[in-house]
């Protein structure tokens, strides 16, 4: 009796503590590109940027356009400690070459983290997914010096193959402040990971694009002062894409159930654009704060 009293009481605990406290620190997050690959949606594909005191400091997904925005909001390619990368299609990761080629006229020093999934039977590793780019036989070979090890170079381009694993979060320690996170998640047959960037006290979660099959997310974001979520088809979607694409009902079951203290919709495109009034008023039915929608260059304040 005495043990289920005390389950019950760390449920309500749990309940009722909402950890979120980016008070007191200076970060920001500033969507680059808030479309998918479509070209015709007048938005840049996806493509988000924490900054960090004033600095650019982690760019997750760099789809075609990231680079472009990134200099019109006038981030030094120099400060970015990690590009975090969800999985591996185009308008996920087009752009990493233009910010690799930035770092040559910069005085770059630090090496930078390029984290994506671990490829399966349809994608490759994102450390092969490197090496065709940087490495000796690579595409951008010109480039190799920063991927070499043994190369002279100012800095190296250093890769983590997140683990597909949905069941546990895997940790990757950034800086003294900084800790990355991620977990498995579904995208049909594509390996894709969700990230989780811890700041001090506060975290913000990107889910990349997903369905929920694996139940996965909840996981990693708990608890997050933000969750980005991709918003890419409606709730009347057909089969074939809630294969690929989790539906608005589903997000805001996980920005419940996670306890975020805000969610952002994400990476918008034709197939979810027109359905974004019905999606709105169908995710605050399940979950009570605020709902954000992202456009390109919207900078959303966390201090
Ligand atoms: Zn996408």
């Amino acid at each position: 009796m005495k043990k289920i009293t005390l389950i019950g009481l760390s449920l309500i605990l749990s309940c009722v503590v909402h950890p979120q406290s980016c008070e007191k620190q200076d970060i920001k997050l500033q969507v680059l590109g808030s479309g998918g690959p479509e070209l015709n949606d007048g938005r840049v594909s996806s493509s988000h940027l924490l900054w960090v005191n004033g600095k650019a400091t982690v760019l997750i997904d760099a789809g075609s356009g990231s680079a472009h925005q990134f200099e019109k909001v006038k981030g030094n390619s120099e400060d970015i400690k990690a590009i975090l990368l969800t999985h591996l299609h185009i308008d996920h990761s087009a752009d990493l070459p233009a910010y690799i080629k930035d770092s040559y006229f910069t005085e770059r020093k630090n090496d930078l983290w390029v984290m994506g999934p671990k490829g399966n039977n349809r994608m490759p590793d994102t450390s092969v997914y490197l090496d065709k780019l940087f490495g000796e036989y690579g595409v951008f070979a010109y480039m190799k010096r920063y991927w070499l090890p043994k190369a002279r170079s100012s800095y190296k381009i250093k890769a983590i193959d997140a683990d597909l694993d949905h069941a546990v979060v895997q940790r990757h320690p950034l800086t003294d402040e900084i800790s990355i996170s991620s977990i498995g998640v579904h995208h049909g047959p594509i390996s894709a990971v969700g990230w989780r960037v811890d700041m001090g006290d506060c975290a913000i979660t990107f889910s990349g694009d997903m369905t929920n099959k694996y139940d996965s997310l909840t996981k990693l974001a708990r608890g997050s002062d933000l969750l980005v979520a991709n918003y890419t088809i409606g709730e009347s979607a057909t089969k074939r894409a809630k294969n690929m694409h989790m539906p608005p009902s589903i997000i805001g079951k996980i920005a419940n159930q996670a306890k975020v203290s805000k969610l952002l919709l994400a990476h918008l495109m034709n197939s979810s654009i027109p359905y974004l009034d019905d999606t709105k008023t169908l995710i605050e039915k399940i979950y009570q704060g605020p709902v954000l929608v992202a456009e390109d260059l919207m900078i959303i304040d966390l201090e």
